[in-house]
């Protein structure tokens, strides 16, 4: 899969995109740096900022809303610039793929896991970060957007903790970026345990403090350890 990310603050990304498991899956390159299009990691990750497509001396990128009113909106023309040249970038591992983009929005659809499922089919992702009071509606309305969606009911600065979530969410689902250890199958809200709550774990010690392990998942009996994980996802 290749994300490509549209951001005012790539360095944001340093951090989350750079360290275990997302670290060992993908190609991480930074603003002004190109990921290597040859490499075989599961994902792709390319970061566009929004500055380079600004207008004029000093890059302006954002303006005061018609009508008045408290911050800034991103303008029209510099986002849509951004989008169609990431669009025009039709390189490498991309192919003859068809980029789904996704903006970040309080507004949109709230994020699940069976949308994480299904956006992980997907060849190439566009992600694009709000930030100030959003952007112009007619970036939406004009059909340059094919989704907005949201990671919850409350309001953050700008949409790269989003996107984050979304690329760590989405990740897990990809082929070769969990290893035998982990798994994405049989966890809280997948399709097997019916888009449930996990059940509880345990570990060593068998004691600690006076708190024990459930009996049946020292018995040994699959059957049983089986059945009392069915009964305790919620
Ligand atoms: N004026 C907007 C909030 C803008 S917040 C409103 O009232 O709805 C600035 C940017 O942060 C947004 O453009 C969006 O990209 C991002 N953002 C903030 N909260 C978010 C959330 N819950 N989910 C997804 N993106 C969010």
């Amino acid at each position: 899969m290749r994300i490509d990310v549209i951001t005012l603050f790539p360095a944001m990304f340093q951090g989350p995109l750079t360290e275990s498991i997302l670290k060992r899956a993908s190609s991480f390159a930074p603003e002004g740096a190109t990921a290597d299009r040859q490499d075989d990691k599961p994902i792709q990750i390319q970061l566009h900022d929004l500055r380079q497509f600004g207008l004029g001396k000093y890059h302006q990128v954002d303006d005061s809303p018609y009508g008045g009113g408290a911050g800034m909106l991103m303008r029209v023309d510099v986002v849509v610039k951004a989008i169609e040249s990431v669009k025009a970038e039709k390189v490498g591992r991309v192919g003859k793929a068809k980029p789904h983009v996704i903006y970040f929005s309080p507004r949109g659809k709230k994020l699940k896991q069976a949308k994480v499922e299904k956006l992980a089919k997907k060849d190439w992702l566009i992600l694009l970060c709000g930030h100030y009071e959003g952007i112009d509606q007619r970036v939406i309305d004009g059909g340059w957007i094919d989704e907005e969606i949201s990671i919850g009911d409350y309001v953050l600065t700008g949409g790269e903790l989003p996107a984050m979530v979304l690329i760590d969410a989405v990740a897990r689902h990809i082929p070769g970026v969990l290893g035998k250890e982990a798994s994405a199958h049989e966890e809280s809200f997948s399709a097997s345990l019916d888009r449930k709550k996990e059940y509880p774990h345990y570990t060593r010690p068998e004691e600690f403090r006076g708190l024990t392990v459930p009996d049946v998942l020292l018995s040994g009996h699959h059957g049983e350890i089986e059945k009392w994980r069915k009964e305790n996802v919620k």
